[in-house]
């Protein structure tokens, strides 16, 4: 068995980071037709997980399992409403509960696909589910019910699944947010799932650093052609906030390494190093502090890493 991964702990985290609110009590997912045969579901709570299914004639592939059993349940809902097809396959985007912990509650048959790093990762089932509990405002019934579900497949970095009539690539480009981020791409309708790699208006190196998300934000943008991208976590957009990913992440990674070689601690860097221009909010904007805390987490990271430490 290959050694535990290194999972993450609140004590990783600055004071000044905010954390994310997942809560799905109340979510209603309403279905968006992207192409003839691919949906988006996207979520009624702003934050909370969206979703998505694709139809072939041989059934049905889901994109992301929610939080809990009832959203889980609420997937499968809207699924019968466009089709009695079986549920054959089930990707998950990334290893995070929100993304997972509905694996449980599909049928037997469905297959669990996951890429190799979100795999390693789903076993921790028990550090996950005490990590994510302040997500749900430490609600442990959101969770109730829940059980680790093993993959049935496990891909490294390409996968074409063939539902018949319609084709759904995954692709791993190389870690974002966290290390086994999976891009669902559909070339029918050119609609990308993202997962958390494209999170609100400039990402969050959760697991790598700026020039690794800058990286992976390349090849995606090289390798497909996306009209349409279904966040994890925000509306239906088209390709360009790629562009702004891009931008923020090759700046974060230019300053950082000007801050190294200049020889500034890593408490000067996170005063200096101010979130670039055109990402900036209003003081009295409520998101400003969540805004704040997320670039000087993705500031303290790059430092650390290109470091060496
Ligand atoms: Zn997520």
């Amino acid at each position: 068995m290959n050694p535990k991964p290194k999972m993450l702990e609140w004590s990783d985290f600055p004071a000044d980071f905010v954390k994310w609110k997942l809560d799905p009590t109340g979510c209603r997912l309403s279905t968006e037709k992207l192409g003839e045969n691919v949906y988006a579901l996207i979520s009624s709570i702003p934050g909370v997980d969206n979703a998505g299914f694709v139809v072939g004639r041989k059934g049905v592939l889901v994109i992301d399992a929610h939080i809990s059993i009832a959203m889980a349940k609420q997937i499968q809902e809207r699924v019968r409403e466009v089709t009695d097809k079986p549920i054959r396959y089930l990707v998950n985007t990334n290893y995070h509960a929100d993304h997972t912990f509905g694996n449980c509650a599909f049928p037997a048959e469905t297959l669990v696909i996951q890429q190799r790093e979100t795999a390693a990762r789903t076993l921790y089932f028990e550090h996950e589910r005490e990590f994510m509990l302040p997500t749900v405002g430490n609600d442990p019934g959101i969770f109730e019910g829940v059980t680790y579900r093993a993959p049935d497949i496990v891909f490294d970095d390409r996968l074409v699944i063939d539902l018949g009539d319609e084709a759904v690539e995954l692709h791993w480009f190389g870690p974002a947010n966290t290390p086994g981020d999976t891009i669902v791409y559909v070339p029918s309708a050119k609609a990308a799932w993202t997962g958390n790699v494209t999170v609100g208006s400039f990402g969050l190196c959760l697991e790598s650093d700026a020039p690794a998300y800058l990286q992976m934000i390349s090849r995606l943008v090289q390798m497909l052609e996306i009209e349409k991208l279904v966040s994890g976590h925000a509306p239906v957009s088209g390709r360009e906030v790629l562009g702004k990913y891009l931008l923020y992440f090759s700046e974060v990674t230019h300053e950082v390494k000007k801050a190294l070689s200049t020889g500034w601690s890593l408490e000067d860097t996170l005063k200096r190093t101010r979130l670039p221009e055109g990402f900036r909010l209003p003081a009295s904007d409520p998101r400003t502090v969540f805004a704040e805390g997320r670039h000087s987490y993705n500031v303290r990271r790059t430092y650390l890493s290109l470091a060496g430490k």
